[in-house]
């Protein structure tokens, strides 16, 4: 800095000083935004413009100009450095993932002014770090525009002249030759903002498209509902509590044999109550995700047919009041499975892992849906259930499995898993025994509820499993190990609808034929039953489903 401000060429001391100022204040915008390798990449494409301000200039019109555009082009870097940054903070989430994409897609105006009337102080910093940056850089461009001549100062072409200038060819050959490589290549030229923002501009148009679609495909399927004529066979009153949780593995519950307690109340309710309490022992999804899981639960596996049927459609032609409360907030679930509903209970407003949500705080809506006086309820109850992050989903400190070593940590460490992955198990389990608290309290409500005559039955299920360590080196969804596939399936009714054998949990069980044990339970009958798929009936057939992964046997 010393030897630029003794220089013996003013003008050029001010291009250098403009060009350090710009590339730190670009560049430490960019630190919160990306990852090492990433802000190199984008840092290379943002080089270019700014080394024009190396570049020997004369005349004050071109000067000028040059300010401008190096500025704008900064700017541009700097604002999509601070949005890619909030959302990171806020949502751990990129710009361009499905969460951010369909936030974006499903807000209008309204919604966009009442979101930043409740987020600015969360936006501050980052409106903060810009100005701070863009008055910096203003005021060296600035500098920058003036010429020499004009200033008043002597133009002298001092002796460091030709250092600099050799420096500074060496420097601009180098940086233009990366640049050019940059630019070259699609996977990081998708990181100029002017490219990433306007590609991000279409996705968010196609998925609104995307969902008009879905909005005429849910009023055909409800027309096509009632022209079915589905009818209830059973008089009186029945409420109908389906509890969907979310990434839980069977083989990690103890009502299941897993060697941990996690679910203390659920074996207290089994014993209790019996065969009533039919535990599926051999329980499948056919998806390893969330979205195509419920997609093949809901619409009977059967959503790719020319006239798919949803079976919430169903139940409201059939006479059921259908409410949907949920824990997630996850606007293309919403779009396509709980805009169905009568009524919407959505209780999180952080997408995706970040979500903090307590499942414990959906017993609030559920208690005031049973308490409804309509006669025939349907209720969902979408829960988080043992969703990534797994240490979110109990309450801080609840986790009786991250001291000491047991069985299940010997385990582990005898397959050879990492310690990482250890942890991660000690995690997930917790989250189990919190979820056997929120599962039990909703089944106590449903029990609880007024109408002590009436029908009721509860159906509980995961729409995927989970890999924590069980078949690979890996925590989360799996749709390459059997893990991400094995779920818990569990049933119960006040009154049975029809008898069932006494080996009836043997039954395989798989997600993608929810629909038809469901339309059992709300006791709907319609044309284009298929008895054979709904595990409570007699004339119930398995047949494997096709898994992306090889299964030795569903009966295990
Ligand atoms: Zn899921």
């Amino acid at each position: 800095m010393h030897a630029i401000r003794d220089g013996h060429s003013p003008a050029r001391s001010s291009d250098l000083l403009a060009f350090a100022v710009v590339f730190a204040t670009v560049l430490c915008t960019l630190i919160p935004a990306h990852d090492l390798r990433r802000l190199a990449q984008v840092m290379v494409l943002a080089l270019p413009a700014m080394c024009l301000l190396l570049w020997p200039v004369e005349a004050l019109r071109v000067c000028r100009l040059r300010a401008l555009f190096v500025g704008l082009w900064a700017g541009g870097f700097m604002i999509d450095g601070a949005v890619r940054a909030y959302l990171a903070r806020t949502y751990q989430a990129s710009a361009d993932s499905a969460l951010v994409l369909t936030a974006v897609a499903n807000t209008g105006t309204g919604e966009s002014v009442e979101y930043l009337s409740m987020y600015w102080p969360a936006m501050l910093p980052w409106v903060a770090v810009l100005m701070a940056g863009g008055l910096a850089m203003a005021w060296a461009l600035r500098r920058t525009a003036v010429s020499p001549v004009q200033a008043g100062v002597p133009r002298a072409n001092g002796a460091r002249m030709p250092l600099l200038r050799r420096w500074s060819a060496l420097l601009l050959c180098a940086v233009l030759l990366l640049s050019a490589l940059a630019y070259a290549l699609k996977p990081w030229r998708r990181l100029h903002p002017l490219v990433f923002w306007s590609d991000w501009v279409a996705s968010v148009q196609e998925l609104r498209d995307e969902w008009a679609d879905q909005d005429e495909l849910r009023q055909r399927t409800l027309a096509r509902a009632a022209g079915l004529q589905p009818t209830v066979l059973s008089e009186g009153p029945s409420t109908v509590v389906v509890v969907i949780s979310d990434s839980v593995n069977r083989d990690n519950l103890g009502l299941y044999g897993y060697t941990r307690e996690t679910t203390p109340r659920l074996e207290r309710l089994r014993d209790e109550l019996g065969d009533a309490f039919l535990v599926l022992r051999h329980a499948w999804s056919v998806d390893a995700g969330t979205l195509a899981s419920l997609r093949n639960l809901f619409w009977f596996g059967n959503y790719n047919a020319p006239e798919p049927m949803h079976v919430l459609a169903l139940a409201r032609a059939a006479g059921y009041h259908v409410t949907w409360i949920s824990n997630h907030d996850d606007i293309a679930i919403d779009q396509s499975h709980a805009a169905f509903a009568d009524r919407i209970e959505r209780l999180s407003r952080t997408p995706g892992r970040s979500n903090r949500s307590a499942d414990i705080d959906t017993l609030k809506p559920l208690r005031a849906a049973l308490a409804d006086p309509q006669p025939r309820k349907l209720i969902v109850v979408h829960l988080m259930g043992a969703h990534p992050h797994y240490s979110f989903r109990y309450p801080k400190g609840a986790n009786p499995f991250d001291d000491g070593f047991d069985v299940v940590e010997h385990e582990l460490e005898q397959e050879g898993r990492p310690v990482w992955l250890q942890v991660l198990r000690d995690e997930y389990d917790a989250a189990l025994l919190h979820h056997d608290t929120v599962l039990a309290e909703t089944f106590e409500l449903l029990r609880q509820a007024p109408g002590s005559g009436d029908y009721r039955a509860w159906l509980y299920l995961s729409d995927h499993g989970q890999e924590v360590g069980h078949d690979a080196d890996h925590a989360g969804h799996s749709s390459h190990t059997v893990a991400g596939f094995r779920i818990p399936a569990i049933v119960w009714q006040n009154q049975a609808r029809s008898t069932l054998p006494a080996d009836a949990w043997r039954r395989p069980f798989r997600v993608d034929w929810t629909g038809w044990t469901l339309a059992h339970l709300l006791d709907v009958r319609w044309q284009g039953d298929d008895r054979g798929r709904d595990v409570l009936d007699a004339a119930y057939r398995w047949a494997d489903p096709q898994l992306p992964v090889s299964v030795a046997s569903f009966e295990n």
